[in-house]
């Protein structure tokens, strides 16, 4: 058995040197590695002098991967060193064990990489519970802290940046996004939308060669300042939108015109829609504004009389916002008007399956 023990270094610690298997234990549920490092010694970690005068030596236990469906129990010796620089403050400091071991930390450096890489697949409750399935312990916080530890990732510079808003706090505080628009990729984020935080964050990138945005001023500024060497343009979804909005503006302005056009074609209709649907269609048919009309004339014949607006609702089954928008409408013709914006109808309603379709 002594003659195979060298060889587990490789087997069971791959890829970490200066170690030495000094037992292995393999039960039904675990496994026992007593282990200890071979280093002459180790670099103080505040000034870096190398010491190899030992002070003293204590185990340590790190979560390892478990591996094979057992649990990978680590029996660390672990040598205490003197520093010997005496300016320095340290006096004693523990050994890392390089790969394996990292300072305050209850796991080896292989289960740290494994958590990191589920917790950035599945973040905090869900990335604790895989853990879990795989015989680890760990809380969700644990999980996003570690995340947090984990270095930036390098992002090369973008050539085509886009720049938009994004809000946190439901709207309420508003910072800018930058998008890589080749890789279509978030790049970073800014706190705030002020055209000097663009016009910095541009200035320290000057491959920068276009930058797509939407219309603010405080984003044309800051691109101006920042990249005066990109082109700006306008970007796709924000000239839809655009005009998008523009037409809803124009064809709404217009409404009138389309009213007169409209009703010839429903009076075909025999059959009266029924009210609910009518009261989101009003201009379709003469005889609902007409009902709009003798409504008006009741409801106020009655507010006059000193009925409340209560017993209004109750005498003719409206609904207390019906009466109160009946009831403030000084001539009927108000009401349609209101009706119109109240509901947020619009006459591109009917149109709007096809719209949302091109
Ligand atoms: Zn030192």
């Amino acid at each position: 058995m002594e003659e195979t023990l060298p060889r587990l270094e490789g087997l069971l610690l791959p890829s970490i040197t200066d170690v030495s298997v000094l037992s292995l234990d393999v039960s039904h549920e675990a496994i026992r590695i007593e282990a200890c490092s071979t280093a002459a010694g180790a670099a103080c970690p505040d000034c870096g002098s190398e010491s190899s005068r030992v002070h003293s030596s204590y185990l340590r236990f790190p979560a390892d991967v478990p591996s094979g469906g057992r649990q990978v129990l680590l029996h660390l010796r672990v040598r205490r060193f003197f520093c010997p620089q005496p300016s320095c403050e340290r006096l004693t400091f523990a050994e890392q064990m390089s790969g394996l071991t990292r300072r305050h930390s209850r796991w080896t450096e292989r289960l740290r990489s494994t958590l990191a890489a589920v917790g950035l697949a599945l973040v905090g409750r869900a990335g604790a519970r895989m853990a879990e399935a795989f015989g680890v312990s760990i809380s969700r916080s644990a999980v996003l802290r570690l995340l947090d530890a984990l270095p930036e990732p390098e992002v090369p510079a973008p050539r085509v940046v886009g720049v938009d808003e994004y809000a946190t706090r439901t709207g309420r505080v508003y910072g800018t996004v930058l998008v890589d628009v080749e890789t279509r990729r978030p790049v970073d984020l800014l706190p705030d939308r002020q055209a000097s935080s663009l016009a910095a964050w541009l200035a320290k990138r000057p491959g920068i060669e276009v930058v797509c945005r939407d219309r603010a001023l405080f984003f044309a500024e800051g691109a101006s300042a920042g990249a005066p060497q990109a082109v700006q343009v306008a970007d796709r979804w924000h000239l839809w939108n655009n005009l998008g909005e523009a037409a809803d503006r124009a064809v709404a302005h217009h409404r009138q015109c389309l009213r007169v056009l409209v009703p010839d074609r429903e009076e075909k209709a025999e059959e009266p829609m029924p009210p609910e649907e009518n009261a989101n269609f009003p201009w379709r048919s003469d005889r609902f504004a007409n009902r709009i009309r003798a409504r008006h004339a009741t409801v106020h014949a009655l507010l006059e009389a000193g009925h409340s607006r209560r017993s209004i609702g109750r005498q003719l089954h409206m609904t207390h916002r019906t009466v109160k928008s009946v009831a403030d409408a000084a001539k009927p013709e108000d009401l349609f008007h209101g009706q119109w914006q109240h509901n947020r109808t619009s006459v591109l309603d009917e149109y709007k399956p096809y719209l949302d379709k091109r």
